[in-house]
């Protein structure tokens, strides 16, 4: 599932830079994801669309929580799709805030407890040196598509991206095909089949969770290793210290933070998808801090729940 839509997202893109102009824009791409994780997955999601007033404050799109009821992975994801010649706008500055759209993200990840990542849209594909490794270590599920259109969406650390917009302000370009390169195809972070055949039983929802953590905490520490802000302690490595964004949100308490969110497995749901998953999808409580959507994904055992496809969070069976 998770790789038909990589797939679906990659051809798309390509087309519309190559054939059929203008290429989608990235609210497009997050409209069909959730349309998409709704139709595959049945009554497993919930999902929650906000305004979108309230999303173009900030620079997070939107949110998934990966969960049993009780634990879970949570994700902010802010879409980024690549341009014809392979750019992103990772140095977006959302100007009502004077802040970089990578900073709100982080900011805003660590206050609902998330993880913050950028999910990039790719027109090609290619295989990354981190994607080997990650892979080499039991990361990654093996599920690929045999014409690489699984790079169509990819997932990279927000504070890799935010270690880039720092060098850039020290009059550095942007390296756009390094943060590519080290960016990792979502459905392999994401799998919930590593390690299966088609005719495995389904594994325990305790299984599923920790492999997703560990996949999560495997990208983000890649992308704090690269970061010199976190690596070499609390240097500001962009302009952005003073401004109001940090105001309420010290830096220095962000890198615990940062590590907080990924210590000791999945934790605990926070209140606001405890009341999300009790909530009417049509009217949800407003969120903790501004998303264009919430979407709960519910990989628990209670096998009441199964729609009538089986269940499959990285390859579509059919
Ligand atoms: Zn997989």
């Amino acid at each position: 599932m998770l790789l038909w839509i990589a797939g679906d997202s990659f051809h798309w893109l390509h087309n519309g830079h190559h054939r059929y102009p203008p290429a989608p824009g990235e609210e497009s791409f997050t409209d069909m994801n959730i349309r998409h994780l709704r139709q595959f997955l049945g009554d497993r999601v919930k999902v929650f669309q906000f305004n979108k007033d309230q999303e173009r404050q900030n620079g997070a799109d939107w949110e998934m929580w990966i969960h049993n009821r009780s634990h879970g992975v949570g994700l902010r994801i802010q879409a980024k799709k690549a341009s014809k010649h392979g750019r992103y706008p990772f140095d977006h500055k959302v100007k009502k805030q004077n802040a970089y759209q990578c900073d709100l993200l982080v900011q805003h990840a660590l206050a609902v407890r998330c993880v913050p990542v950028y999910l990039l849209y790719n027109h090609w594909d290619w295989e990354g040196g981190s994607e080997r490794e990650a892979a080499q270590a039991g990361r990654l599920c093996g599920h690929v598509a045999a014409d690489g259109s699984h790079h169509g969406c990819t997932l990279l650390s927000a504070y890799r991206v935010q270690s880039e917009v720092g060098r850039k302000v020290d009059g550095n370009s942007l390296r756009h095909k390094v943060l590519w390169g080290e960016s990792l195809p979502w459905n392999r972070v994401l799998c919930d089949r590593r390690g299966t055949t088609n005719a495995s039983p389904p594994r325990s929802s305790g299984d599923v969770l920790n492999d997703i953590f560990t996949a999560v905490t495997g990208l983000t520490f890649m992308g704090l290793a690269q970061s010199p802000t976190y690596s070499s302690g609390p240097t500001p490595s962009h302009g952005t210290w003073g401004d109001a964004a940090y105001a309420q949100t010290p830096y220095v308490d962000g890198v615990d933070d940062a590590l907080a969110v990924l210590r000791h497995g999945p934790h605990r749901l926070p209140p606001h998808v405890l009341r999300l998953l009790k909530a009417h999808e049509a009217e949800p409580p407003p969120p903790p801090v501004p998303t264009a959507a919430t979407v709960l994904v519910d990989v628990s055992d209670d096998r009441a729940q199964t729609p009538p496809e089986p269940f499959e969070g990285c390859v579509r069976f059919r």
